[in-house]
């Protein structure tokens, strides 16, 4: 970030002031389990920044989580909203807890004692906590359940990502996917390239990977190998994706499936294609890994797939990176659209919201890139320095109080 307010700028000041969160509250979280024993879990929300707007970020529930970590994670929420140009800030929270070794009920009580610590941080006009790792629409229904009996009254528009029944949006869940199609397609014009026919490679087959990979196909490209945590499957031809996510829902492993070749996980880098997209994990993209990746574009549909150093290889070898604040903001632009929806008590069609998704990432995409051409810098220097450039303008045109 530092950078980026350099190149945007930025008064020394209020680049001070995007080096730390404005708030970090931390919280015990003490839940009953089954055996009747009280645990105590430790939880976080932070606000990094919420000049534009409420805080906008997720919760995760990970047995390994970290302040710090959600910090970091807050700060990069600050920057996805402003590049996509949101109204909202930057926020993040979680539990550090193993959701893996918890009953149903376990994790109820765990999330609305969560919800209640964090309370008073939480609403509409302040912070709009959604999904993350290991949180799901479930979480959501229950957190929004413990906020609208603690205030006595309706507050759909204090969580997004919640289930269609309590005012949920539609084509939420495939929005990161639509949005990194977009970018793919972006990039691909601006790039002077022809999609159709092109190849892809996928890492990653989950909530994100998963319908990518479909609307990679139906976009006209050949998505030549997929790997997700138990294997990897090749086609030079192009693989069936739907039935690829046939055979996975019904429990069949990647190497399994018919339609293909089982690849070996570590040689997928170096799969012969036009297009790489890490959907899966952060730090894929490693520096021994960008040395050899095949190909010269990646487009980030993770969070934080491609480590700093691996960064500079990319660059150095002319590999395109889209970066992750800019290609998986389909989410959260969706977010905001149901933020709003709630907020006037009408539902939104899916052509409307399928026409403003489109527009809001399309907008991002060619303010970035024509920003990296004027800086002659990489993708991911433009974003920043776009996003701190707004989140900057709001700084200053607030003025400091008191
Ligand atoms: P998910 O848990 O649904 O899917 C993760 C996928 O990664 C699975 O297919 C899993 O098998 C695969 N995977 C795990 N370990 C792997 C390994 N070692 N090698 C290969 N594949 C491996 O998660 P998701 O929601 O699809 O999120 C994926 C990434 O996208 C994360 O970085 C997440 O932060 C980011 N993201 C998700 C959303 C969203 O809307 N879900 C929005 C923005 C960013």
């Amino acid at each position: 970030m530092a950078a980026a307010a350099a190149s945007a700028g930025v008064g020394a000041g209020v680049a001070a002031m995007l080096q730390v969160p404005e708030r970090v509250v931390e919280v015990a979280v003490p839940v009953r389990r089954d055996s009747g024993e009280i645990e105590v879990f430790t939880g976080w929300r932070v606000h990094h920044n919420v000049a534009r707007g409420p805080a906008k970020g997720g919760i995760r529930f990970h047995p390994a989580l970290t302040a710090s970590e959600v910090s970091a994670l807050a700060a990069d929420m600050s920057l996805k909203t402003a590049v996509v140009d949101i109204p909202f800030g930057g926020g993040k929270g979680g539990v550090r807890c193993d959701p893996g070794a918890m009953s149903l009920g376990e994790l109820e009580r765990l999330t609305r004692r969560y919800t209640v610590a964090i309370a008073s941080l939480l609403g509409p006009d302040q912070d709009v906590p959604a999904p993350d790792v290991n949180t799901d629409e479930r979480v959501m229904a229950w957190l929004l359940d413990t906020v609208d009996v603690l205030h006595g009254r309706s507050m759909p528009a204090v969580v997004t990502g919640k289930p269609l029944a309590v005012g949920g949006m539609r084509l939420h869940a495939g929005a990161t996917a639509s949005g990194v199609v977009r970018c793919v397609r972006a990039a691909f014009g601006a790039l002077h390239r022809d999609l159709v026919g092109a190849r892809a490679v996928l890492q990653g087959f989950g909530k994100v990977g998963g319908p990518l990979a479909f609307l990679l196909q139906s976009a006209g490209m050949r998505v030549v190998a997929v790997a997700d945590v138990g294997g990897a499957v090749w086609n030079p031809g192009g693989l069936d994706t739907a039935g690829l996510a046939d055979h996975v829902t019904a429990g069949g492993s990647m190497g399994s499936f018919p339609g293909g070749s089982a690849l070996d996980p570590t040689e997928l880098w170096e799969v012969e294609a036009e297009l790489t997209v890490p959907a899966a994990l952060e730090g894929a993209i490693d520096a021994a890994v960008a040395e050899r990746l095949a190909s010269a574009l990646v487009v980030e549909a993770a969070n934080g797939p491609v480590t700093p150093a691996a960064d500079e290889i990319l660059a150095r070898r002319g590999t395109i990176v889209v970066p992750d604040i800019l290609a998986n903001a389909g989410g959260v632009t969706a977010s905001y659209f149901e933020w709003a929806q709630s907020r006037q008590g009408y539902p939104w069609d899916e052509a409307l919201v399928a026409t403003r998704l489109g527009r809001t990432i399309d907008d991002a995409f060619s303010t970035v890139w024509a920003r990296s051409q004027s800086l002659g810098a990489t993708l991911r220097h433009a974003a920043n320095v776009v996003a701190v450039e707004r989140i900057a303008a709001a700084i200053e045109a607030r003025g400091l109080f008191p």
